[in-house]
């Protein structure tokens, strides 16, 4: 794992960000893990003509730009169409994009996406997955999940003032009295609009199987917030778990989304139940201790030499019947030249824009309507198991409850943090790794510059800052505080974006260029991005197949 920086904290100092005045100089190391920021801006800073002449040129089967989860997957179905000489381009130093993990003091944790919902009945790819990783199979005709994969109970738990709540909703008798009637009485009218909005397949996973319509656009043209004003849906405790549940999955709260991607969330899963309702409102997960790494380390595994890593895709040109792809080896410290009949981008769409000479109008479009949430991840590892407050004991995913922060959610984004340690077997609690997630998004493009412009140190004064208010013995058994930022994480599915034509069009069957990345979707999670992927992949492989039979 590559760390940047490598610090042992002394001195009282810490950032504004913190906003704290440390009496106790903290005694943490860590420093930032994961991202070659700089790799990414070598993009905008140097112009074509700044670099270097290829010292390599070779000719591909096939390339895929992009090692994330899309770029896995598109180099999969190209291997299985029988297309030999797949090659895959990354610009960090280890696949996974998004789904990458790390390891403190032996024990592995995320650096990214942590888990995957048991599929639904439409993510076929995600089946085929899971069945050729021998995580899923059918006995007798019942499907049965891998027991060490589906997350163990418990699974979640809310902090509501100094007491530990099951499960993520608000409970109403947590509420102030004041507030209990009106409030299930709106959990259980959002719960009847999520399931009127499910009828007739409009909402599934992944979203191109769903069936769009004029209601789907009517909520694809507000945002989330407007629309539950308008229903008057505006309980403290449903609007804060509803806010919480769009940073969550969209890195941005219900003021940016759609009303789409508000009941997507809920109706293209497991719906919205409110107490009492006989069904539950958890989706069985699976998830490992590094997340979703787990399933890139296997999707990356069989590419072996044909990985390159730290490879940095600066231009990418369509010729009359090879793509040129020009990119910077940084291991090598050289530029070389790749070319292959059919190219695969399995990148974020401004990246997309950036690297072709000459962008199609849609992909112009699609990326100017988009914007990219930035995130923050903490990994932060304990000497010992920490104190607990009363109520539900320490679970998988841990959140604190704050009604009114989503006015605050500029300044605090903090999602809770997930335990490292949960699928493990020990039965006594001990050392661990947390990992925290900040979802920046809101006011991108100033959260972007924050991120990228506050120290380490910093960013984790503020993180052990905010799991103090619940844990006031954390700093003291807190060895280490690895940092992993995302400038430009994930697409924002912003009012206008799902049912844009533009997006559609891009992924569409192509010539000679396909495109895959999660974006095309509108919005980023593991079963998108691995339908994306296998999508363009599958395409490439046919013209490649079609061309070879001429
Ligand atoms: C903090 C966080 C938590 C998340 N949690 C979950 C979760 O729990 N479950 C879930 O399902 N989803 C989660 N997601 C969503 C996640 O984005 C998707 O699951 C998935 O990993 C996206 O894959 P992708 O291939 O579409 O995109 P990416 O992961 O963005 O992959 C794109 C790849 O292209 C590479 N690249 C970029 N530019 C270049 C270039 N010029 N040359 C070469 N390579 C380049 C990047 O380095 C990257 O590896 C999370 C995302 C984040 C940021």
């Amino acid at each position: 794992m590559n760390r940047a920086r490598r610090t042992l904290l002394a001195g009282t100092a810490l950032a504004p960000l913190a906003g704290c005045a440390r009496t106790q100089p903290p005694a943490y190391g860590g420093g930032w893990v994961g991202a070659k920021v700089e790799r990414g801006h070598l993009l905008r800073e140097r112009k074509a003509g700044g670099w270097p002449a290829p010292a390599l040129q070779r000719r591909a089967g096939a390339i895929v730009v992009g090692g994330g989860i899309s770029g896995l997957a598109a180099a999969r179905a190209l291997t299985r169409a029988g297309i030999d000489d797949v090659h895959v381009f990354e610009l960090e130093d280890e696949a996974g994009g998004n789904s990458r993990g790390h390891a403190i003091a032996g024990m592995r944790c995320p650096l990214g996406a942590h888990y995957l919902p048991v599929p639904g009945e439409h993510a076929v790819e995600v089946i085929e997955l899971l069945e050729a990783l021998g995580l899923r199979r059918s006995e007798r005709g019942v499907v049965v999940y891998d027991e060490l994969t589906l997350c163990h109970s418990p699974q979640e738990r809310l902090h509501i003032g100094g007491f530990w709540h099951d499960g993520l909703l608000p409970p109403i008798d947590a509420l102030p009295a004041a507030e209990r009637a009106e409030t299930l009485a709106q959990y259980r009218r959002f719960g009847s609009a999520v399931m009127a909005a499910s009828a007739g397949e409009a909402f599934a996973i992944p979203t191109a199987r769903a069936r769009w319509s004029p209601v789907l656009a009517t909520l694809d043209a507000q945002t989330f917030a407007a629309w539950l004003d308008a229903q008057q849906l505006n309980a403290p405790a449903l609007r804060w778990y509803l806010d919480y549940c769009c940073r969550d999955d969209y890195g941005s709260g219900a003021r940016q989304v759609s009303a789409w991607a508000g009941l997507h969330y809920f109706a293209s899963r497991h719906g919205f139940h409110a107490p009492g309702d006989a069904a539950d409102e958890r989706d069985p997960v699976l998830t490992w201790p590094e997340g979703n790494a787990w399933l890139a380390r296997r999707l990356a595994e069989p590419l072996r030499e044909r990985l390159h890593t730290g490879g940095v895709v600066w231009r990418v040109g369509e010729g009359r019947d090879e793509v040129v792809v020009d990119l910077w080896n940084a291991r090598a410290q050289r530029s070389e030249r790749w070319s292959a009949p059919q190219v695969v981008l399995a990148l974020p769409l401004f990246v997309v824009a950036r690297l072709l000479a000459a962008p199609p109008a849609a992909l112009t479009q699609a990326a100017a309507l988009m914007p990219h949430a930035p995130w923050l991840v903490g990994n932060l590892h304990l000497s010992d198991a920490l104190a607990e407050h009363p109520g539900a004991p320490l679970s998988w995913d841990n959140v604190v409850y704050e009604p009114g922060r989503q006015s605050r959610i500029d300044t605090s984004p903090t999602l809770g943090y997930v335990d490292a340690m949960h699928q493990s077997t020990r039965s006594i609690p001990g050392p661990t790794v947390l990992t925290s997630y900040w979802a920046l998004g809101g006011d991108s493009p100033a959260q972007r510059a924050r991120l990228l412009g506050e120290p380490w140190s910093a960013w984790a004064g503020a993180i052990v800052q905010d799991l103090a208010r619940v844990h006031p013995d954390l700093p003291a058994k807190l060895k280490q505080v690895d940092l992993m930022r995302y400038g430009h994480a994930m697409s924002v599915p912003v009012p206008g974006l799902r049912g844009s034509a533009a997006l559609r069009a891009l992924a569409e069957d192509r010539p000679r260029v396909q495109f895959a990345h999660g974006d095309l979707s509108a919005y980023s999670v593991f079963e998108e991005a691995l339908y994306q992927g296998t999508r363009a992949g599958a395409a490439a492989a046919r013209r490649l197949g079609a061309s070879r039979r001429r």
